[in-house]
């Protein structure tokens, strides 16, 4: 019997966590004849109750464990995480909040026993529950993404996605720190077939990604998967270089017949200004490409793991031993 093992980032989803439990166990029920289940919870330094929510689901269910990290490192981190402790034929990451319905999961579970595919990826046809801005801001982000990254980006994807064990270890391989799983999971390719679903709303708590979170998260899959606008800065500059050549003749030609009167001070400080801003802008790209390169040469933890349901074990039998002697 396969087992599938599904992985879930909880951050501040005490409220959630419950119902997505026993939605997911109501599924696993219905598919018992076929798959096993095993839960991995990923709590990402959550500060209300989820890891005492955790403890409890641990305690009264073998099947699911947990990893808690010493703070938050993000949601990409977390899943990285999960992944790493996954141990299913089969696994999935699932948002808690059940914005990913669970009932999909027989769907995507029969079309990967068919052994066609090797992951079964969602999209949500809508973005219910989401501000004008964000969905306006997430509109632009994969017109630009798409045209200046090779790896193929689909708009509206899901983290919600079944993959077989093959897949999942390619994806485990790329241990780069500055994760943007949404391109990882294209970058190491495999057949992946798409099944769209209409988005529902958060059940209980509010969402994570404020708009500024939501750029960072941009700007880090822009620069993970494209050097598009290292490329563009060059451009910017020999464009610059070809006006320059333009305005040099045309002042040497103007000087020539009409003599050198000394006047356009304004337009010098707009050009200068104008230049000036330019290569900032440059710089800027240049800079946070540099700043990533940094960060990935320091090898530094995705994750730090402070309890799991094993050391909590653990460490209730010693406290409890401890007061009998
Ligand atoms: N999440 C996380 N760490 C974070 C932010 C979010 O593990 O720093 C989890 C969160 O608990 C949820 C999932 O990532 O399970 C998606 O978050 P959320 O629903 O807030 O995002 P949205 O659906 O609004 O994009
Ligand atoms: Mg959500």
């Amino acid at each position: 019997m396969k087992v599938i093992s599904i992985v879930v980032p909880c951050y501040n989803e005490e409220k959630s966590l419950p119902l997505f439990y026993e939605a997911v166990v109501k599924v696993a029920e219905e598919m018992k004849k076929d798959a096993e289940f095993e839960f991995v919870f990923v709590n990402d330094g959550s500060k209300d109750g989820t890891l005492n929510a955790l403890r409890k689901l641990a305690h009264q269910d073998e099947r699911v464990h947990y990893l808690s990290f010493s703070r938050n490192f993000g949601k990409e981190a977390a899943m990285f995480a999960g992944l790493e402790k996954a141990s299913g034929d089969y696994v999935t990451t699932m948002d808690a909040d059940l914005q990913d319905p669970p009932s999909l999961l027989k769907k995507m579970f029969s079309i990967l026993e068919e052994g066609e595919y090797d992951c079964v990826a969602t999209r949500s046809t809508n973005r219910k529950g989401y501000s004008f801005f964000r969905k306006l801001f997430t509109r632009w982000f994969y017109a630009l993404i798409g045209k200046m990254s090779k790896t193929e980006m689909v708009p509206g994807a899901r983290d919600f996605r079944l993959m077989t064990r093959q897949m999942v270890d390619a994806v485990l391989s790329m241990r780069e720190y500055n994760r943007y799983t949404k391109g990882l999971f294209s970058f190491v390719g495999f057949d992946t077939c798409w099944i769209e679903f209409q988005l529902e709303e958060r059940v209980a708590g509010k969402t994570n990604f404020n708009l500024r979170k939501l750029f960072a998260y941009a700007i880090e899959g822009i620069v993970a998967f494209s050097t598009t606008p290292l490329v563009l800065a060059g451009i910017i500059g020999l464009f610059f270089c070809f006006i320059a050549a333009i305005l040099i003749l045309v002042i040497i030609v103007k000087t020539l017949i009409w003599g050198d009167p000394v006047d356009g001070w304004p337009s010098l400080v707009c050009i200068l200004f104008f230049l000036g801003g330019i290569q900032l802008f440059c710089t800027g790209i240049i800079g946070e490409y540099l700043a990533k390169t940094y960060l990935e040469t320091k090898h530094r933890p995705i994750y730090i793991v402070k309890e799991t349901e094993d050391s909590y074990r653990e460490k209730k039998h010693e406290k409890e031993r401890g007061t009998e002697e």
